[in-house]
């Protein structure tokens, strides 16, 4: 099959051949439809985080077709033991032994791949194969994280990528007011968020004519920590989205004071995929994507990380 592999960290992912996968027991072999990219193949890529496998196929936010002509996407959360204290208590996101897609297992950025099929989620059948990916890990992790906001009215976004422009819209529909935070200068993405309902948006490094009930930061930058929380009203919520995040600046106690919190949100559960998915097509979330073919991702994770795209890239097998 024709893949892209990463083989060393830090260096480019490369199109190359691999010997098609063979399922074993339990597992389903997939024929990839699409895949759409996210900051964490990015960050595996750049070495912002430690590869487990290497080489190694990024990706996992894959829908693919069964050998039996079934849809299915495959999420970042790829196996858990379902016998640890966590597994035990509903927070199989926190397996102490758990697998992830495209990190501890090959992911999605080849023609092929193998599940285990107790992982996979079904998907609705009114989203096309690009709209479908971008919901696998941007929006159902970015749902992990809305739900830990409770019921906040006023809810700030830091960094308005793949997650953010789909939870965004999600929150509108639920009635809260969204204020998006970009890169300072970045108006082409503040326009791109108030074309997608948020009430206001403006330079993360500014505070908001409001001060906020909640906000979930899906930026990589930990200044943003400090930044955030000088938004928030007292009780506040400050949640960090993703799985890498530059080291926080120090900050004054009061800034924290008065009931603020800040906390993170790691991987996801089996509910919150069937929770998501089944809320996505109410909404509807309708993803902005940008799509690339199999031997150009490379580029995609170069576009990424340059901001030169809204939304979400999607690469086609
Ligand atoms: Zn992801
Ligand atoms: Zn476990």
């Amino acid at each position: 099959m024709r893949a892209v592999l990463l083989e060393r960290q830090g260096g480019p992912v490369k199109p190359t051949t691999l010997p098609d996968p063979e399922p074993v027991p339990g597992q389903l072999r997939l024929r990839i439809k699409a895949c759409a990219v996210c900051r964490t193949d990015l960050h595996l890529r750049d070495h912002e985080i430690e590869a487990t496998k290497l080489p190694v196929v990024l990706g996992h936010q894959i829908v693919g077709i069964t050998d039996d002509g079934r849809r299915v996407g495959v999420p970042w959360l790829g196996w858990t033991d379902g016998t640890c204290r966590y597994c035990q208590t509903d927070r199989e996101n926190l397996c102490v032994n758990g697998r992830f897609t495209g990190r501890d297992i090959d992911g999605g950025f080849a023609e092929l791949t193998v599940a285990d099929e107790r992982y996979c989620l079904a998907l609705p059948d009114e989203l096309s194969d690009e709209q479908a990916a971008p919901l696998l890990c941007g929006g159902l992790i970015g749902y992990r994280a809305l739900r830990f906001t409770g019921d906040a009215a006023r809810l700030g976004l830091y960094g308005f990528g793949s997650a953010a422009h789909q939870i965004c819209q999600v929150a509108v529909h639920q009635g809260r007011e969204v204020y998006a935070f970009t890169r300072p200068h970045d108006e082409r993405t503040q326009e791109f968020a108030r074309s997608l309902g948020a009430k206001y948006a403006g330079a993360s490094d500014e505070l908001p004519p409001e001060q906020l009930d909640a906000a979930i930061i899906f930026a990589s930058a930990g200044e943003l920590v400090p930044q955030a929380l000088r938004a928030m009203a007292p009780g506040g919520t400050v949640v960090c989205a993703g799985i890498h995040m530059t080291d926080i600046p120090s900050f004054p106690y009061e800034i924290l004071w008065g009931e603020r919190s800040v906390r993170s949100v790691a991987n996801l559960t089996r509910r919150d995929g069937e929770e998501f998915l089944a809320l996505a097509p109410e909404v509807p979330v309708r993803s902005t994507v940008s799509t690339y073919p199999l031997e150009h991702v490379e580029q995609a994770l170069d576009d990424l990380r340059a901001g030169r795209f809204e939304g979400t890239a999607v690469v086609l097998p």
